[in-house]
């Protein structure tokens, strides 16, 4: 009797598959043109990384470490530095001065965007990361955050000392 219940449950399985097939056949075909036009990836495909900036332009990562901390490739080098009254780059009290990820080791999995406590680090859509100089795959801070907008400046970059406290300084922006 078992056996005449799985005969059941397997000619079950068996409809259920080619319900999906014939349902995909009359499905219109959707040729992908890549490269040859723009690739299609889901919104939260996991791309290469992004850094982002908060609503004044200021870089979100303080240099916190936890992203490199919970990363299982240790591909991820960041050496911090303190913001200054005269130069600001983050809104905490560090900011990182270096940010590299190297994309050699990256298995893309996501840990260092949950573990960051400002969502400083976030995965773009970027894929095409392929490279015959293994060097060109380390990604650095510059390369990696978003950019300002046309004619933007960063709000951090450098202000001059008020009056009488020291030598002025001239207005500079860092690129
Ligand atoms: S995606 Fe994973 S492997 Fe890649 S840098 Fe983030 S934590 Fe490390
Ligand atoms: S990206 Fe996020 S987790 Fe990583 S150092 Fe910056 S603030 Fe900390």
């Amino acid at each position: 009797m078992a056996k005449v219940g799985e005969i059941f449950e397997g000619a079950a399985a068996i409809a259920k598959g080619m319900g999906i097939t014939f349902k995909e056949m009359l499905q219109p075909t959707i040729t992908e043109e890549y490269p040859d036009g723009p690739a299609r990836l889901e919104e939260r495909y996991r791309g290469a990384h992004v850094l982002q900036r908060d609503e004044n332009g200021l870089e979100k990562c303080v240099a916190c470490f936890l992203c490199a901390a919970a990363c299982p490739a240790d591909c991820i080098y960041i050496e911090a530095a303190e913001n200054t009254e005269q130069e600001r780059f983050s809104g905490g009290e560090r900011y990182a001065k270096v940010y590299n990820i190297d994309y050699n080791r990256c298995i893309f999995c996501g840990y260092c965007v949950e573990a960051c406590p400002t969502d400083a680090i976030t995965h773009g859509h970027g894929f095409e990361l392929a490279s015959y100089n293994t060097s060109t795959l380390i990604y650095r801070k510059e390369q990696m955050l978003v950019p300002l907008p046309e004619g933007g400046k960063a709000p951090s970059q450098r202000t001059p000392i008020p009056a009488g406290a020291g030598e002025a300084v001239s207005v500079s922006t860092r690129t």
